[in-house]
């Protein structure tokens, strides 16, 4: 693959005001002008270096919005307040009232509870698909619908969709397709293979300290234009700007995601084998078991692994629960949502992050009571961390 990432980053080159060797973070919301045309032009179109008020642009939230388009090889981005704000801009830019969209029901549920109760309000209706079904897909878009939406390694069960052919399917009905790649930062690069928009909430591998809300939305230069545009603009008008320290925080952390990425990736490697040796039911895409093992193989970066998020089925929501606690205690990591993080988090998705899907759609999704949910951390010794899962499994009955 010719786009590197972590290289695109690398290269940009963004100097503080005194040539500091980071960018200065601009403490400001509105800007001066030397002549009122200038600021009347600006309203208009915009002007290299110039900026106008912090909702519509900042100098740090554009470094931070070009290294995310570098890092995805698009032609431009816009970061956000937060995950959930980059998708429902994105899908109230690209819908409206008498639109539909077609979605993977396994994503995140924040995500779906946007889609099947917030956006309907709107006249926004969406239609949910199994995701590796593309008979299916194709069956549920119409001439109505405006976008393909899906993650491309899911929440919580790890599928993964087929980016290629998901893309091809949607251009061929002229329509969107808008991935969440929050989960695989690096590893897979949505739009090389076809994507159109790609979303992120930076909140979780892409800062990687679980001490910033954030997100960021990368594609055309178009779009992030219409999204910006001060009289339609879904970014400007609805307004999650993000807040400038933050973005200079990100920045810096993104510089160091590719070294995250691979320690994510060997250590979750070796904890997903070492259960599933131990007979333990493990849904991990760098184990062969997993249905699309050889897809992730296809769209991934080879240098960088198969990531950080792992599922473990334990039986039942009590033995979960009783897992949980133990391994909190044991030091394995922390009972806790969210992902990314350079600790191992764990949760139970079923009644956490994805309790926003209603308990029969969680069935059809195969999404059990019993799931916990891993975020595998930085961990420099996995074989010790691993030797404590084993305390915590034995000591709930789940092991000998
Ligand atoms: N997308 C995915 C895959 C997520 O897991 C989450 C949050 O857990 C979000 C989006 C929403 O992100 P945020 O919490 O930054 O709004």
């Amino acid at each position: 693959m010719t786009h590197n990432p972590a290289s695109a980053i690398q290269d940009l080159l963004v100097f503080g005001e005194f040539g500091d060797v980071n960018p200065s973070v601009t403490d400001s919301v509105t800007y001066t002008f030397l002549s009122p045309k200038t600021m009347e032009e600006v309203f208009e179109h915009e002007i290299e270096g110039c900026f106008l008020y912090s909702r519509h642009w900042n100098p740090i939230n554009r470094y931070l919005s070009q290294a995310l388009a570098g890092m995805e090889g698009t032609e431009a981005a816009q970061v956000t307040a937060s995950g959930m704000s980059a998708i429902t801009s994105t899908m109230m830019q690209l819908a409206g009232a008498g639109d539909e969209v077609v979605s993977a029901r396994t994503i995140y549920g924040g995500t779906f509870a946007l889609l099947k109760n917030f956006l309907p309000r709107f006249g926004v209706t969406t239609r949910f698909v199994d995701i590796t079904d593309l008979k299916a897909i194709e069956k549920a878009i119409t001439p109505k619908t405006k976008v393909l939406y899906a993650e491309t390694v899911s929440n919580p069960l790890l599928e993964m969709a087929d980016i290629p052919a998901l893309a091809q399917l949607a251009h061929a009905h002229g329509i969107k397709l808008v991935i969440d790649n929050t989960f695989v930062p690096m590893l897979i690069t949505p739009a090389a293979h076809g994507a159109d928009v790609v979303v992120y909430s930076l909140t979780k591998f892409a800062n990687g300290t679980s001490d910033a809300v954030a997100g960021c939305i990368c594609g055309s230069k178009e779009l992030i234009g219409k999204l910006t545009d001060v009289n339609s603009g879904a970014c400007m008008l609805m307004g999650p700007v993000l807040d400038s320290t933050r973005a200079a925080s990100i920045l810096k952390n993104l510089h160091s995601l590719h070294v995250r990425m691979r320690q994510h990736s060997k250590n979750a490697m070796a904890l997903a084998q070492w259960l599933s040796a131990k007979g333990l039911k493990v849904h991990y895409p760098g184990l062969e078991s997993h249905p699309q093992h050889a897809l992730f193989g296809k769209l991934m970066r080879p240098d960088m692994g198969f990531g950080g998020m792992m599922t473990l089925d334990a039986k039942d929501a009590a033995t979960a629960s009783k897992l949980m606690a133990a391994m909190q205690k044991d030091l394995v990591g922390y009972l806790a949502v969210s992902l990314g993080y350079f600790k191992t988090l764990f949760s139970a998705p079923g009644s956490s992050t994805s309790s926003e899907i209603p308990k029969d759609t969680q069935a059809a999704m195969g999404l059990t009571s019993g799931l916990i949910r891993f975020s595998v951390g930085l961990d420099d010794d996995i074989e010790r961390t691993i030797g404590r899962v084993e305390t915590s499994l034995k000591s709930v009955g789940l092991l000998r």
